[in-house]
């Protein structure tokens, strides 16, 4: 058996040790005799499991029990129609930055409930983004009910190096490409989401964690499976939870604690951007990233070789290495390595010197 060197966008790789403790207690599971996906949701062995995963994630983010977990589904996508639908509604307005095809589709869903602004909007046209506002560039709207962005733009490659400004309003972020890859002050956030197949597991739980002010003011009157303020007082249990989701969950939150939390992790993903973006910026310009140098994301690292040709032979080549789904997205081109916690220094190392290589066999 040999474990590839993945750079999928999500759904992302897992740990090893994670699925390695998946597979062992796949068929026996805290000795339950079944799997996880088994047993009853209501049964004791399953609610230690949600519940102590609602607080390592509490653990892992510094926040306290003013902040409520909520384990949802329908993806980060579903956060797009939950959030407007909780706290817009008719003369309600709410601000959205735009910085990338994500949070364009967040603002398509807002609009159903509300009137939508922009602090800022950094579309260049033809889908292109390339850069994220600074805190100066910041136009709020003083009739918001809360200020929404995208911290990581995992198509475009651009992230958020700072967290903004928004002078008392709810913040709101989707962190679905970003979260846990370094310490963040999560405080800062009134709520934030996450679909967990980039850094936190698998697909099928979004993982929201709300404060407990901004979620007495969502409103009342919703479809059961819709209301954060059901999700809270049935502790994400109203129906059947994503269990085997939430339990990999679990064990990713665990393995990053061992090995040292959000702190550890940074310096890691730290070093990681700098190899591979010093690789390109020193590549004489064979490689040329899109983002702009200053916007560069550390998770997903997007650049183009000089030919589209070329770019597909990248893509080939090293498949047949070992390093595989590193074709950029579709409106995109070019290349895209998506470097999310699964993926080692070592890993990264070793792409450097594919990519040197490839560049010395084939001239532009
Ligand atoms: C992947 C992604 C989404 C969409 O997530 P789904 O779970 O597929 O709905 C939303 N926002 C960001 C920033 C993403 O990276």
């Amino acid at each position: 058996m040999k474990r590839v060197i993945n750079y999928s966008a999500g759904p992302a790789g897992i740990p090893v040790e994670v699925l390695e403790q998946a597979r062992d207690e796949m068929l026996d599971w805290n000795g339950t005799g079944c799997s996880v996906m088994e047993v009853s949701h209501r049964g004791k062995d399953y609610d230690a499991l949600h519940m102590g995963t609602m607080d390592l994630f509490r653990e892992l983010a510094g926040l306290g029990p003013d902040y409520n977990v909520l384990f949802c589904t329908g993806g980060a996508s579903t956060q797009f129609l939950m959030l407007p639908m909780n706290y817009l509604g008719a003369g309600k307005e709410a601000d959205y930055v735009v910085t990338g095809n994500w949070s364009q589709a967040a603002v398509k869903e807002a609009k159903r409930y509300g009137k939508i602004t922009h602090p800022a909007d950094m579309h260049l046209g033809d889908g292109m983004f390339v850069a994220i506002p600074k805190q100066g560039e910041l136009k709020l709207n003083p009739a918001a009910e809360y200020v929404h962005y995208t911290s990581n733009n995992t198509v475009e490659g651009t992230e958020w190096h700072y967290v903004p400004d928004v002078k008392g309003k709810p913040l709101v972020c989707d962190m679905s490409s970003d979260i846990f890859s370094r310490p963040v002050d999560f405080k800062k956030f009134s709520m934030i989401y996450a679909g967990a197949q980039k850094n936190l597991g698998p697909s099928g739980v979004t993982v929201v964690a709300v404060k407990d002010d901004f979620l007495q003011k969502a409103h009342d009157d919703l479809p059961t499976m819709m209301s954060y303020k059901v999700f809270k007082e049935k502790f994400s249990m109203h129906n059947t939870p994503p269990c085997f989701s939430i339990y990999i969950l679990n064990l990713v939150m665990k393995w990053l604690k061992k090995n040292g939390g959000l702190e550890a992790m940074g310096k890691i993903n730290e070093q990681k951007q700098k190899l591979l973006y010093s690789a390109i910026d020193g590549s004489a310009g064979y490689f040329k990233g899109t983002a702009n140098v200053d916007s560069r994301s550390w998770m997903n690292v997007d650049f183009k070789l000089p030919t589209p040709e070329l770019d597909a032979k990248f893509v080939s080549d090293a498949k047949a290495a070992g390093i595989i789904q590193t074709k950029g997205y579709r409106t995109m081109g070019g290349i895209r390595l998506s470097c999310y916690n699964a993926v080692s220094l070592k890993d990264v190392e070793t792409t450097v010197q594919f990519m040197q290589d490839f560049k010395a066999k084939n001239p532009a």
